[in-house]
């Protein structure tokens, strides 16, 4: 492959969210995985809940998540029952061991698609089971468009903390052919209903490269962001991954020649994230991680990330939900009638596992914590009793000579044109097995 064509934007991911790959785990591995729950947890382990809502009012041309759209009010009830029901299977097991929720994470689909009423009716039920009273972080993800006041009310008096609302861009033309479902004006109704509702911290996603992008228009979307001053601002870059609307376009017209809109190459997203964040910095904003920047990073963390890139607990619940408990890696079956059917059948939905040996639990932690821009070696030595910075000399070596990062006193720090790129360096860190795999 060339130079050139690595650098378009072609199908599949990029993002690299967990390690080893998904193509891994196994159903085989199931085993293992119900074996962890039956025990006590790791010592200094907190715990988190992802739940996935897996309903958007329609598809997104880029989505490739586990989503529906022609689901109806009795199918959202049972989803909701299902969920609850999993949750209470899970509250107990003796992996638990007496831990309370250290972060809890609504992410979707649209979470922000159930009504108020559905919303204060699973969390009401779900609390029986795993209360957050005492969690850290409740975060939320919203569609601009679903949103009204009565309903950030309730998430609000629900308990949650973090509101992430997906605006992505804020032209109508651009939202449109993106199939997204909102409008440019819900942005603002909805960010001003949540700043007089007082939710701790707000959350912006952008997406840097959506069809139709162009520097002008960028221009005018990360100045609007920065007006609206939320704490924290997630900037991704445009992906295509396989099963999307997007990518079944792209391949009957060929990547040269793709729509009447243009897609933007990898180096053209990345200057418009490198722009993003520059903007931002200039209005006090700080590097949080590649793709996030925040207001005052002494007080707006994100515990579910931080949490899960230094090895916490979480139980996935939902529809092909990931989770990790105990060294294990587990992800739910994904199809609608499979997940239901097992919960129905009074069992946990779990689809395939992959145990993590210490060395991987060590890499994965290593690439995951270099998305912040920086990885302190004493921690490594504290947890695993390695120096990752003597063990993994050479991959540093060679990305400190390419310029994407600097040897800092006792760790790295990756530098601009590393962190922009951070996902594409680290396969270095990989194992040899894992060294080219295609990460879905
Ligand atoms: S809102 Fe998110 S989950 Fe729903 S279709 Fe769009 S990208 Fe996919």
């Amino acid at each position: 492959m060339s130079e050139a064509t690595q650098e378009k934007t072609g199908l599949g991911n990029y993002f690299i969210a967990n390690y080893p790959p998904f193509s891994a785990w196994k159903p085989a591995h199931l085993v293992e995985a119900h074996a962890a729950l039956q025990q006590a947890p790791r010592p200094d382990t907190p715990l988190g809940l992802y739940l996935h809502i897996p309903f958007c009012r329609k598809r997104c041309k880029f989505c490739y998540f586990r989503v529906y759209t022609d689901k109806n009010a009795r199918d959202v009830e049972t989803y909701a029952a299902a969920l609850v029901r999993e949750v209470e299977l899970y509250s107990k097991l003796p992996i638990i061991g007496g831990r309370s929720l250290h972060y809890v994470y609504f992410g979707g689909g649209t979470p922000s698609y159930l009504s108020a009423a559905q919303l204060r009716d699973l969390m009401g039920r779900l609390q029986a089971f795993l209360p957050w009273q005492q969690a850290a972080e409740v975060t939320f993800e919203c569609e601009p468009g679903t949103l009204q006041r009565h309903k950030l009310e309730a998430l609000r008096e629900l308990g949650v903390t973090r509101l992430s609302l997906g605006v992505e861009n804020f032209n109508p033309k651009l939202l449109e052919y993106n199939g997204r479902a909102h409008l440019e004006e819900e942005i603002y109704r909805a960010y001003g209903w949540a700043r007089e509702l007082g939710f701790n911290q707000i959350n912006i996603d952008l997406i840097a490269g959506m069809v139709g992008e162009t520097w002008d228009n960028w221009r005018r979307c990360v100045a609007k962001t920065i007006e609206l001053s939320p704490e924290s601002v997630t900037v991704y870059q445009m992906e295509l991954p396989f099963n999307t609307v997007f990518s079944k376009e792209l391949r009957v017209v060929g990547q040269d020649e793709p729509t009447d809109m243009t897609i933007a190459d990898w180096p053209t997203k990345r200057a418009w994230v490198d722009f993003a964040f520059a903007e931002m910095a200039k209005a006090g904003y700080e590097v949080s991680s590649a793709y996030t920047m925040v207001k005052d990073k002494a007080r707006t963390k994100f515990v579910y990330r931080d949490s899960l890139w230094h090895g916490a607990d979480m139980f996935g619940c939902g529809v092909a939900s990931f989770g990790h408990v105990r060294g294990v890696h587990v992800q739910n079956l994904d199809s609608w009638e499979q997940y239901l059917a097992a919960l129905d059948r009074g069992e946990l939905p779990l689809g395939r596992a992959l145990p993590v040996a210490p060395r991987q639990l060590l890499i994965r932690e290593m690439i995951l914590q270099l998305k912040t821009g920086r990885l302190e070696a004493g921690y490594f030595r504290q947890k695993f009793g390695v120096d990752v910075l003597q063990e993994y000399a050479a991959g540093f070596a060679s990305l400190a000579q390419a310029g994407f990062l600097t040897l800092a006193d006792d760790g790295v720090r990756l530098t601009r044109e590393g962190l922009l790129q951070v996902d594409r360096l680290l396969p270095t860190f990989f194992e040899p097995e894992f060294q080219g795999t295609r990460y879905t």
